[in-house]
């Protein structure tokens, strides 16, 4: 009797050589961003004094597939690349379920997330356009350690603003970027005028994303051959995330399978674009019926309570306005430990994909997914990030569906980071000292019309 097969894991040479581009089979062109002075689209190249020229030009392209440079390509095999692909069979049991759970395991890197796939490719881009130093922000820490260990293997420094909440929430976070070689600043910082601003309103000011992105811009535009680098949102950052995706296709033809839901947690977004558009091509161009599913968290509801409309992506209103789904810029973010998910807006592809219909979005609050996470824990043995566990719950929940329902159907899911830097989140949830957090009506209209109105 032949055992069921509990993962698929691809040579060296099934490592993708090219990226993919969804913006080759939108329905219909990306709204522009629009210029925070003018309101007026933009062209791209004011992005030149931030980003790598290469990283500009994906951010506009509709090629379908971009090469991935061969250092590139090596620095991921170094790094475990292409991962695996596992069967969830325990949980499966445990939840008494016909459906099959696959899961993408992008825990399993140094870094511990998704986030070196995009951070690795923007660190050789630098590299070889001649930049010395980097700043950027990171908010549970998840960031950080990809740039910083990416701009390690490239020899580029860093500068890394991290919002305050997680600078002493997570101090191994910080170390960790450390001992990549990282320059750590707890934000808003005095170092920049958008973190003094913050920080005369309120000393003890716990900080956000937005704030923390102020200020590794303002580090970047202040300093000669500086340069900044983004964890999600942008098209490139997502196009890079792409080879999730392309080696979870090759890894279920391995099983014979084919999924009937693509499940992941959304923050920015790259994460779960990295696994489902190279899926979502094939919706898009007629050939598939998979249903696509992002989870985010009730304290954050961009998609599922939001705005979709233009948005500034920083909370000092110094970038260019994308058109996303937003609880506004000036939304103050409730503590929730999936720091990953706090952020106010979402990819704007993603969110078209979303208004158009293509894609639906869930929301859990936070003891919920704990609870996920803990169940995974226990059956497969992986300690999820809390960010990833609002991809665990959807899983459960489409599984307990098809319980009820009883259809076997097959489910893939994401799981983007593990939790061992975030055992605080566990120890909180174990001690029942977890706060679900939802914003009033009332907040969310507050932020929502503080938002420019665009023509
Ligand atoms: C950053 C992060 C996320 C959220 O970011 P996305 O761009 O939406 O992927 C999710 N999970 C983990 C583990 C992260 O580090």
């Amino acid at each position: 009797m032949s055992r069921t097969q509990l993962k698929a894991v691809l040579s060296e040479d099934k490592l993708p050589e090219n990226y993919y581009n969804i913006q080759h089979d939108l329905p219909e062109p990306l709204p522009p961003p629009l210029d925070p002075g003018t309101l007026k689209p933009m062209a791209p190249e004011p992005l030149l004094r931030l980003f790598a020229k290469e990283c500009v030009m994906q951010e506009v392209s509709t090629e379908e597939y971009i090469p991935i440079p061969e250092e590139v390509r090596e620095a991921y095999l170094r790094l475990g690349r292409p991962t695996p692909l596992q069967r969830a069979t325990r949980l499966e049991a445990r939840l008494g379920t016909p459906a099959k759970i696959f899961y993408k395991r992008e825990d399993l890197n140094p870094a511990g997330s998704h986030k070196p796939n995009t951070a690795i490719a923007q660190a050789y881009y630098h590299r070889k356009e001649g930049t010395e130093r980097l700043a950027t922000e990171t908010g549970a820490g998840q960031w950080g350690t990809a740039l910083a260990l990416a701009t390690a293997f490239f020899d580029i420094d860093l500068t890394v603003y991290m919002t305050r909440s997680s600078y002493n929430q997570k101090p191994y976070r910080r170390t960790l970027m450390e001992v990549y070689g990282a320059e750590v600043y707890s934000s808003p910082s005095p170092r920049t005028n958008a973190g003094r601003k913050f920080l005369e309103k309120d000393p003890d000011h716990p900080g956000s994303l937005g704030i923390a992105i102020s200020e590794a811009v303002e580090d970047c535009v202040t300093h000669d051959n500086t340069k900044y680098a983004l964890g999600s949102v942008l098209n490139h950052v997502l196009t890079h995330q792409s080879v999730i995706g392309q080696e979870a296709k090759l890894q279920m033809e391995e099983f014979d399978a084919e999924p009937d839901y693509i499940v992941g947690c959304i923050g920015g977004g790259s994460n779960y674009a990295g696994l489902a558009y190279p899926f979502m091509r094939d919706k898009l161009r007629g050939k598939s019926e998979a249903e696509f599913v992002a989870s985010e968290p009730r304290a954050v509801p961009s998609t599922t309570r939001g705005s979709y409309r233009y948005d500034f992506a920083d909370a000092g209103e110094t970038t260019p306005l994308i058109k996303m789904h937003t609880v506004g810029h000036s939304y103050q973010c409730p503590p929730i430990h999936a720091g990953g998910l706090r952020y106010h807006g979402k990819a704007p592809s993603m969110c078209m994909l979303i208004d158009k219909g293509f894609m639906r979005s869930v929301a859990y609050s936070q003891n919920e997914v704990m609870d996920a996470g803990l169940l995974f824990a226990q059956t497969e043995g992986v300690v999820p990030a809390p960010e990833s566990n609002h991809a665990v719950k959807a899983a459960i929940d489409i599984a307990l569906e098809c319980k009820r329902k009883n259809q076997p159907k097959t489910i893939l899911f994401n799981l983007s980071g593990h939790g061992l830097l975030d055992l605080k989140a566990y120890e909180d949830k174990l001690a029942d000292r977890l706060v679900d957090y939802e914003p009033a009506a009332a907040d969310l209209d507050r932020a929502l019309q503080a938002l420019p109105v665009v023509g």
